[in-house]
């Protein structure tokens, strides 16, 4: 069972500057402060209350939490030590930026227990991040994930297909050189145009245009295939849905959409079954398998999955059922005459979709 995440966000604070799609307190909800350690108790507490035997991890969010001065972070976590060490915490975690991780930072982090450490890294082409205002490079990114895998913490590299001054081609050449540095996860967010943000005011005097919704699933699709194939799991697809992102006049554009993962891995899905029904004949009547809770994803949003194969291969699919032993990636296709299994992984090489 995965551990229960306490989220502490303090949005912004620690922050050198502020990057042009940014907006902490609108993508997350959370004005940025930082907990006192009663109310950290209190809300670990009420965590442990309501999910009873799962494993607590303690996150801070939505800042640079390793430029904050080092008095508050080892406040912040000092405060989690005796937490830590009677068990009622097991992991700790914290995003932070590329630049923002020296050597001496990493011994810091390791001597107060923390196990994940999120990089904001986005992109790792030098125009792009200019352009993002980033005010970090490329290689600065390379040293921070090397660093801390050396001292052994996890890392979770953050990235923004999308930005000022990126394409397809760019953000997939951003993923082969982060996928080089083998990280432990990677969370990927299409760039969205929020309000009072500097890519807002970009985006109304028309020198930025967002990526339609279906160019984002298609890149996120080629993504996710190559960190798979790598051997990187994408923890998270699109932003997460929240009030004050849904609240209207906050997201101008973008390609948003609240279950955007899910477009994305019901699209490979298709793509996959479509090339697995290719040679049947018109007409066929065919059912699938799905691993264990992805009927849903080869079905499709509205059953478009289902309406797409007759369209494009002429086959009925009468039933998608699940079994369990598959592998998560893996589908099976039974017809009258035959039946066969395939893989995401079997699909074209990221750069035919
Ligand atoms: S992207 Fe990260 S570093 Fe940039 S303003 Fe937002 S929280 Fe701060």
């Amino acid at each position: 069972m995965r551990p229960i995440v306490v989220p502490f966000f303090i949005s912004h604070l620690g922050c050198p500057n502020r990057c042009v799609f940014c907006d902490q307190e609108k993508i997350a909800g959370a004005k940025g402060a930082l907990p006192g350690a009663e109310e950290m108790a209190a809300k670990i507490s009420a965590y442990r209350l309501s999910s009873p035997g799962r494993e607590v991890e303690v996150a801070f969010y939505g800042g640079t939490f390793t430029s904050l001065p080092r008095e508050d972070q080892a406040s912040l976590l000092g405060a989690l030590q005796p937490l830590l060490a009677a068990g009622s915490v097991r992991s700790l975690r914290l995003s932070t930026r590329p630049d923002a991780v020296g050597a001496e930072t990493v011994a810091f982090l390791q001597t107060m227990k923390v196990g994940t450490v999120e990089l904001g890294v986005q992109s790792m082409d030098e125009e792009v991040l200019r352009l993002s205002r980033r005010g970090h490079t490329a290689a600065d990114a390379e040293r921070a994930v090397r660093a801390l895998r050396q001292a052994g913490i996890r890392v979770g590299v953050q990235l923004m297909p999308g930005l000022p001054g990126d394409s397809a081609e760019r953000a997939l050449a951003s993923l082969d050189r982060v996928l080089a540095l083998a990280p432990s996860f990677l969370r990927i967010y299409p760039t969205l145009v929020i309000s009072g943000t500097a890519l807002a005011e970009s985006y109304r005097a028309g020198s930025y245009a967002p990526q339609r919704l279906g160019e984002a699933v298609d890149l996120c699709g080629s993504m996710l295939l190559a960190a798979m194939r790598c051997g990187v799991p994408v923890v998270r697809l699109g932003l997460q849905p929240t009030a004050e992102l849904e609240t209207p006049g906050v997201l101008l554009a973008g390609p948003y959409h609240p279950a955007f993962g899910q477009l994305v891995e019901s699209e490979l899905f298709y793509r996959l079954m479509s090339q697995m029904a290719a040679g049947l004949a018109w007409g066929s009547r065919v059912s699938f398998v799905a691993p264990a809770g992805r009927v849903s994803d080869l079905v499709g949003q509205g059953r478009r999955n289902l309406a797409r194969l007759a369209e494009s291969c002429g086959v009925t699919v009468t039933r998608v059922r699940e079994d369990p032993s598959l592998a998560r990636s893996r589908i099976e296709l039974e017809w009258s005459e035959g039946h066969k299994a395939a893989d995401l992984l079997d699909l074209p090489q990221v750069q035919a979709l």
